[in-house]
């Protein structure tokens, strides 16, 4: 899959370019175009542009027409779509064709399904009658989208992250100018394909390849014409994005870091909390934002917990790589520091040797670790790799204090078989979505963000689109 920028309608890959390595085997897949500022500039014109157009003036039901095509179209293009990300990412086929592009479709007919759903909520509210004491009037209040949006995401879901942006952002009305990941250009490319199909008139849809900072990620979310910034990634990428969105007073909403942890009470079930800490710590290698970095344990099951969650570390085969050499090497390098800070490596710690073409590539393994104290960096900082630590607790009081002590709060997991048990803690962990007894069930009307340092808003469902516009109140004397 050729990546290439889509601006106004237009595929274009002219400018400087870059080379994208297979993560899976460390070979070249191409090179992708860096958008300089020109570029970019051209994209959010193309989308300003749009806006004056007829997509300025769609109907919701207009909208969710046009969703729907492109939801047909990623279905139509499904093999083609797993085989780019497959590629991009390495991740296992089973996971891109269950997870990510299954969802991408969802994001698309979700939308769809909730313009017509709730069309009064979404775009128009009456309330009639008191006007302080100057005779009657009529309020009304209707739903405006934000402008030209910038979307910029992520390279662990890269798929399903950006539409879960693109298609509320659409679905609202705006205009969208999206920069993938520059790890992951392919199916954002296939996907302008898809809508460009699909026929949306040119420049509703824009989308920009290259870096962040000082590069295309930068240029846009800088850019005076850009009316709001969905964002998902590092938090300290989203700090920097809101420096530069200051200065316009530009709305963000930002799905960040996180350093989840997962609370394992003494009357769970223990197969379960082990099988659901080996999918919360160990799937897609560890590279998602809600996966599992720390698991504390009640004392009377620790023993066996870590015994058993290091067997199952150790036998797992089919593992996807880290996305590049210098995200395997920040993996690694915190093995190293665990070990530095008086780790014990309970399973895992190195890179694996397969003797086959995957040694090429940017694996590490799975990896348990014990007997860190909670001031060391490997419990404090995301690794964002396959790896958790597991630590000993004797109270629920002290369950929550650990969980809580950190900067941020995306995700938590509470294995406990007590309801009552269950009710009290979830409320209180300090995290944007609790678990209870499982891991990553999402339904997608459900608000979805973090706390503290994890975001900034929450997407899913109606949350999405009230970001993606705004309330404008209407007052006519009667
Ligand atoms: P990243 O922050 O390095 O990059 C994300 C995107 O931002 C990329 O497209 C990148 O090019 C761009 N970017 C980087 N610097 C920029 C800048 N200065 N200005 C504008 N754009 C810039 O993140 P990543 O390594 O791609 O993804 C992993 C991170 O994302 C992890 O921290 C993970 O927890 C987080 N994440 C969070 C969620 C969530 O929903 N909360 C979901 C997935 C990933």
């Amino acid at each position: 899959m050729k990546a290439e920028h889509y601006v106004g309608g237009v595929f274009r890959s002219d400018g400087p370019t870059f080379p994208l390595i297979a993560p899976a085997d460390g070979t070249g897949l191409g090179e992708v175009p860096e958008a300089t500022r020109e570029v970019v500039d051209d994209a959010v014109t193309a989308a300003r542009a749009a806006l004056a157009g007829p997509w300025g003036r769609t109907s919701a039901e207009e909208r969710a027409a046009a969703l729907r095509r492109i939801a047909d179209g990623v279905q139509a293009r499904f093999e083609e779509f797993v085989d780019a990300e497959v590629a991009d990412t390495g991740k296992p086929r089973e996971l891109a064709a269950t997870i990510d592009v299954p969802r991408a479709v969802g994001n698309f007919r979700a939308y769809a399904d909730l313009l017509y759903g709730r069309p009064e909520r979404a775009y128009t509210t009456q309330v009639p009658g008191w006007s302080g004491g100057s005779g009657q009037a009529l309020n009304y209040s209707v739903r405006r989208p934000l402008g030209v949006v910038a979307v910029i995401s992520p390279w662990n879901l890269p798929l399903l992250l950006l539409t879960w942006k693109v298609a509320p952002a659409l679905a609202a009305g705006n205009a969208v100018v999206a920069k993938p990941s520059e790890e992951t250009p392919s199916t954002a490319t296939l996907l302008a394909r898809v809508i460009a199909e699909a026929g949306l008139p040119d420049g509703v849809f824009n989308l920009v390849h290259g870096h962040g900072a000082g590069a295309a990620g930068e240029f846009l979310t800088a850019h005076p014409g850009v009316d709001a910034i969905a964002f998902t990634g590092e938090s300290a990428t989203g700090a920097a994005i809101m420096r530069n969105a200051a200065d316009h007073v530009t709305p963000v909403s930002f799905e960040l870091g996180g350093k989840n942890p997962a609370l394992v009470f003494a009357d769970a079930d223990l197969d379960a909390a082990v099988e659901g800490t080996v999918r919360s710590s160990f799937t897609h290698s560890g590279q998602i934002c809600l996966c599992t970095e720390r698991v504390y344990v009640a004392r009377p099951l620790y023993e066996e917990f870590v015994e058993r969650l290091g067997a199952r570390a150790r036998a797992l085969t089919g593992y996807g790589p880290m996305i590049s050499a210098e995200h395997r090497d920040k993996v690694l390098s915190y093995y190293r520091l665990a070990r530095e800070e008086g780790a014990t490596v309970v399973a895992g710690g190195g890179t694996p040797e397969f003797g086959d073409a995957r040694d090429g590539g940017y694996h590490v393994e799975p990896t348990v670790l014990t007997g860190l104290p909670e001031t060391a960096r490997t419990v404090r900082e995301e690794i964002f790799g396959p790896v958790c630590h597991v630590a000993p607790f004797d109270t629920e009081d002290e369950a929550l204090r650990l969980a809580n002590d950190s900067p941020y709060g995306l995700a938590a997991t509470v294995w406990t078989r007590d309801v009552s048990r269950a009710h009290r803690v979830a409320p209180r962990v300090e995290a944007g979505i609790v678990w209870v007894n499982c891991w990553n069930l999402r339904d997608l009307r459900t608000p979805f963000g973090g706390v503290k340092a994890s975001g900034i808003g929450r997407e899913g469902g109606e949350y999405s689109l009230d970001f993606f516009s705004e309330p404008v109140n209407v007052c006519i004397q009667i």
